[in-house]
C-alpha cells in the first residue's frame, strides 16, 4: 500500500432534488471506475483517485476499502490516519461516524466499525493488547478534550503540543462507544447559515493499540479525523467572530495540504508547526505511516466551486 490513499465520495442526490426538472447535477462525470480512476469536472479537467464512491457504495464498502487495511499496520506499530475532507454537508461526519445517534447498523460510520474490528482482531489473532482512546477537538487553533466535560477550557499548548488530554483504557466495544458518545455530546458547535449543525472545528478520535508480540511490544494509534468544512467564508455568510473561525480553520486545512505535498515531493522541509492540527498529527504524518484521505463532495451545480476546490486539494495530497 502507498503512503497515502485518496478516495472520492460523492454524496447521493437528495430525493426532493431528483423531482426538480430544472435541477442540474452534472457537476462531476466519472470516466472510468478502474484505478487509476479518472474524473472530469465540467469536462474540462480530470483528476485521479485510488477509489471513487457513489451512492451505490455504502458505509461498509468505504470501511473495507479505506480503513480495514490499516488495522493490521496499527497492530504492527505504524500510526495511521483517516481524514474526511470536504464542504459542509457533503457527509464528512456521516462517513467518519462520530454521531452516535445512528440506529440503523448499515448506516454506521468508520469509528464504530473500526472499534468493532480492533477488538475482534485481537481475539482472532490471539493478541495480548491494551486499547486506549482519546477524542479531541481543534477550534480556532485551540485544543479541547472532548472526554473531559467539566469545563470548556482549552488545553495548555506547549511548543505546539497539546498537554494533558485523557486517554481512556477500554476493554470492549461497549466501553468504547460510551466514550465516543460522551465526546460527541461535548463537541463545540457554532452553527453557520449554511448548516445549523455544521461543525467549524476539526475532531480527532484516536485509538491507541499496545500489542505484545513474541519478544517485543508495539504501540501505535489510528486517528480518525472529521475535518472542518472547507467552504469559503463568503458562502456561509459569516461575519465577525465566525469570520475569524473561517480564517483559522482554513489555516489548518491549508497546512495539512502543505505537509502532505511536502511529503509526497520528498521535500527536506515539512511545515508541521504552521498549524496546531499538523503539530498534533506530526507523529502520524510521515512516510513511515499510512494515510487515507476521503474527499467528500456534492454533485450539485451550485456547489461546483467547492467541489473543484476539494478535488484540487485531494490531487495535491496524492
Ligand atoms: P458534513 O459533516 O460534511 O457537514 P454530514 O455528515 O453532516 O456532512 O452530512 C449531511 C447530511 O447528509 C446528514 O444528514 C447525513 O446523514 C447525510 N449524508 C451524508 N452523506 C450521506 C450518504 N453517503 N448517504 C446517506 N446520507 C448521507
Ligand atoms: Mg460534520
Amino acid at each position: 500500500m502507498d503512503f497515502v490513499n485518496v478516495a472520492l465520495r460523492i454524496k447521493p442526490i437528495h430525493k426532493n432534488y431528483l423531482f426538480d426538472e430544472n435541477a442540474n447535477t452534472s457537476c462531476l462525470k466519472i470516466i472510468s471506475k478502474e484505478p487509476p480512476v479518472v474524473l472530469a469536472v465540467d469536462r474540462l479537467k480530470t483528476y485521479d483517485f485510488d477509489n471513487i464512491f457513489t451512492e451505490e457504495d455504502n458505509q461498509e464498502t468505504i470501511y473495507n476499502e479505506c480503513v480495514k487495511p490499516l488495522i493490521k499496520y496499527v497492530k504492527e506499530g505504524y500510526n495511521c490516519t483517516v481524514f474526511a475532507y470536504g464542504q459542509t454537508g457533503t457527509g464528512k461526519t456521516y462517513t467518519i461516524g462520530t454521531d452516535p445517534q445512528v440506529k440503523d447498523q448499515n448506516q454506521l460510520g468508520l469509528i464504530p466499525r473500526t472499534l468493532n474490528e480492533v477488538f475482534e482482531y485481537n481475539q482472532n489473532e490471539n493478541l495480548e493488547s491494551e486499547i486506549l482512546l482519546s477524542f479531541i477537538e481543534i477550534y480556532k487553533e485551540k485544543v479541547y478534550d472532548l472526554l473531559q466535560n467539566e469545563n470548556n477550557q482549552p488545553l495548555l499548548v506547549k511548543g505546539m503540543k497539546a498537554e494533558g488530554f485523557r486517554k481512556e483504557k477500554v476493554f470492549n466495544f461497549r466501553d468504547a462507544t460510551h466514550f465516543l458518545n460522551m465526546g460527541n455530546k461535548n463537541r463545540h458547535i457554532a452553527g453557520t447559515k449554511q448548516n445549523a449543525q455544521s461543525s467549524r472545528s476539526h475532531a480527532i478520535f484516536s485509538i491507541y493499540c499496545k500489542v505484545k508480540h513474541s519478544g517485543h511490544e508495539t504501540c501505535a494509534k489510528l486517528n480518525l479525523v472529521d475535518l472542518a468544512g472547507c467552504e469559503s467564508v463568503r458562502k456561509t455568510g459569516n461575519k465577525g467572530s465566525t469570520f475569524d473561525e473561517g480564517v483559522n480553520i482554513n489555516k489548518g486545512l491549508l497546512c495539512i495540504g502543505q505537509v502532505m505535498t511536502a511529503l509526497s515531493d520528498n521535500s527536506s522541509y515539512v511545515p508541521y508547526r504552521q498549524s496546531i492540527i499538523t503539530s498534533i498529527l506530526q507523529d502520524s504524518l510521515n512516510k513511515n505511516n499510512f494515510v487515507s484521505l476521503i474527499a467528500c463532495v456534492s454533485n450539485y451545480q451550485d456547489d461546483t466551486t467547492e467541489t473543484i476546490q476539494t478535488l484540487e486539494f485531494a490531487s495535491r495530497v496524492k
